[in-house]
């Protein structure tokens, strides 16, 4: 017997398991699991439109809010700003790999890849361009979710060491309201994105072709 045929039409509660019909539903509406009240399955309303124009909007934020300055601190009187880049270096310098690592990791190098991954995923549905491949992506992009928030937890740990290690005034500056605004274009093109939709559309033009 083909179980994949019988997992078409069910869905499965995400916290305890309970299956369902799958059920249909229109833009805006959510089903809720009976057993635990979590939601089973969510339209989103103009997800793919939405993702696109967020992530459009965190790419422009990117460069600002990398390369321009986030902090200013006042030291023996002169003046120095660092951007998010020049943090990573600075912790280099002063033997701090583990923290840059991570700081780079989190604070750069995930939240980008996320943009780029929901960028690229809402343009292929926006204008039709779906590859098999897709699948694979999506599953990599699905992955990244889990380290979403840390990039917000080690922003704060990058003020909280600039304050520790230069203990002088603290200036925010313009780069920290880009990169702040970029988080947030970053997180909101990845909340946008209707999995369930996306799954459902990847499953029916790449794996039921044989059913
Ligand atoms: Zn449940």
């Amino acid at each position: 017997m083909d179980n994949r045929l019988n997992t078409k039409h069910i869905v499965a509660c995400h916290l305890c398991d309970a299956l369902y019909d799958k059920p249909h539903l229109k833009q805006g509406q959510t089903a809720k699991c009976n057993r635990c009240g979590s939601t089973l399955v969510e339209r989103k309303v103009d997800s793919i439109n939405r993702s696109f124009y967020w992530s459009i909007a965190g790419i422009i934020l990117l460069a600002p809010g990398i390369l321009l300055p986030i902090i200013g601190v006042t030291l023996a009187k002169q003046y120095h700003h660092a951007s998010l880049l020049d943090c990573v270096v600075v912790l280099i310098e002063r033997g701090f790999f583990m923290i840059a690592t991570l700081l780079f990791l989190f604070a750069i190098a995930v939240p980008v890849v996320r943009l780029f991954g929901a960028f690229y995923i809402s343009f292929s549905f926006k204008y039709n361009r779906l590859k098999p491949s897709m699948l694979n992506f999506f599953r990599a992009y699905h992955h990244l979710d889990n380290w979403a928030m840390l990039n917000v937890f080690m922003l704060g740990i990058v003020v909280s060491m600039y304050k520790l290690l230069d203990d002088t005034e603290l200036t925010i500056n313009l780069g920290l309201f880009s990169f702040t605004l970029f988080l947030i274009t970053s997180t909101m093109a990845s909340t946008t994105l209707d999995q369930d939709y996306i799954w459902d559309k990847l499953e029916r033009e790449f794996i039921d072709d044989d059913s």
